[in-house]
């Protein structure tokens, strides 16, 4: 049932029951069948420890975590030794910031931006605390960093700027490649949290301009709870200190046994996000352009959110003029969306709030997207059930 409950075909629990449409993507998505049947073996019938050297339970792990690793390093464009496998996003930005500032000495300094994930803006607060230099960089009203701001901040020496690829929030894709050669001239490394990259721009888009990145599998339809950090060992020699000590593992930038079914699943899926993207986008901004007139003609005092064009294809995010998200999310139960990052639901959205916006106008924050998951019909049908819920027109 779960792969129907995925599709907006039928939902069968306490809240929904019938037809209803998942569109909470940002949050995280249902694990592709193909990339589950990729997984499955080694689980159980494969389960070897990929670092037992002395038997073949081992080296089949092995063969299979490093046919992953340069699978992944190809569809990078990078050497295979340049990937870390992670739990996730979160824990690849905090390998890149701590790492870097670490590896850099007390007291480096970090330039990041306040629209960036919670996962980035804890490290740097944590680093602040821990007596290193912070520089926040100031965002105009899509919540993009203007370069002459980096410019400004890299007059002085920095260990590491962080800026997002994208933000999950409000949809904005930052100027990497503006970004980029400002922090190459500047000799400092550039990270870039991806998570929202695979499947909606192309990794090609954002590999060039950065030394640091980090990807998860779980939105771009692979498992929770894995991820890569992607460090450069050449121009720029990017040195990392390990935040999770133990074996050798990662070449020794991070311990623990790695989860072979999990990084198996992160290879499928980003290889399927990145040989789909041109097709995806193209559905995507579809089925957003034909949500956003609906929303439009319904509310027409509605403020959109993030920058009209640079932003990540499927993505939508506006303030409500009248009534709050839960008001919606009640008037529209059969659709699964969400007002902001899940990973803060309860708190007004920080990235509303460094934009300006009251926690009372944060509380009236929707975020909806567009995913593979849906059919050709379901953007219609969402159509029509937002019409409804917020009050629009007749019914189609
Ligand atoms: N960064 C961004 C931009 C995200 O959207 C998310 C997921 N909310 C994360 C980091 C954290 O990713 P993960 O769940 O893989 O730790």
């Amino acid at each position: 049932m779960l792969s129907k409950a995925m599709t907006g075909r039928t939902v069968d629990n306490r809240i929904v029951r019938g037809r209803a449409w998942y569109l909470d993507v940002h949050a995280t998505t249902p694990v592709a069948e193909e990339v589950l049947a990729a997984m499955w073996p080694w689980f159980s019938e494969r389960f070897g420890n990929p670092a037992s050297a002395g038997h073949a339970w081992g080296w089949e792990a092995r063969g299979a975590l490093e046919g992953a690793r340069d699978q992944l390093a190809g569809l990078l464009g990078i050497e295979p030794g340049e990937l870390v496998f992670t739990s996730g996003a979160t824990e690849a930005n905090h390998l890149a910031l701590m790492g870097v500032l670490e590896a850099a000495g007390a007291g480096s300094r970090l330039v990041c931006q306040p629209t960036e994930h919670a996962s980035v803006l804890e490290v740097a607060r944590r680093w602040g605390r821990q007596g290193g230099r912070v520089t926040l960089l100031p965002v105009d009203g899509d919540g993009m960093v203007p370069p002459e701001a980096l410019e400004d901040a890299l007059r002085e020496p920095a260990a590491l700027v962080s800026v997002m690829a994208a933000n999950n929030e409000i949809g904005t894709l930052q100027p990497l490649p503006e970004l980029g050669a400002l922090c190459r001239a500047a000799g400092v490394p550039l990270h870039a949290d991806g998570a929202q990259v695979p499947g909606r721009v192309p990794l090609g888009q954002v590999v060039p301009h950065v030394a640091l990145l980090s990807l998860s599998a779980h939105k771009a339809y692979g498992p929770k709870g894995v991820g890569l950090l992607m460090a450069r060992r050449r121009s720029p020699r990017v040195r990392l200190e390990p935040q999770v000590p133990g074996g050798g593992q990662e070449g020794r930038r991070r311990g623990g046994t790695v989860p072979v079914p999990l990084v198996v699943g992160l290879a499928a899926a980003l290889a399927r996000a990145e040989a789909s993207v041109a097709a995806w986008s193209e559905r995507a901004r579809d089925a957003a352009a034909g949500w956003r007139r609906v929303v439009d003609d319904a509310l027409p005092d509605v403020r959109w959110l993030g920058h009209a064009e640079r932003r990540l294809p499927g993505h939508l995010a506006f303030v409500l003029p009248d009534r709050t998200a839960t008001d919606m999310m009640r008037a529209c139960p059969e659709l699964g969306f969400s007002s902001g990052a899940a990973c803060q639901s309860g708190a007004p959205s920080h990235v509303l709030l460094a934009l300006g916006f009251t926690a009372a106008e944060a509380g009236r924050m929707v975020r909806l997207g567009w995913g593979p998951h849906l059919d050709e019909k379901d953007p219609g049908h969402v159509a029509g059930v937002l019409e409804r819920g917020l009050g629009g027109r007749s019914l189609a």
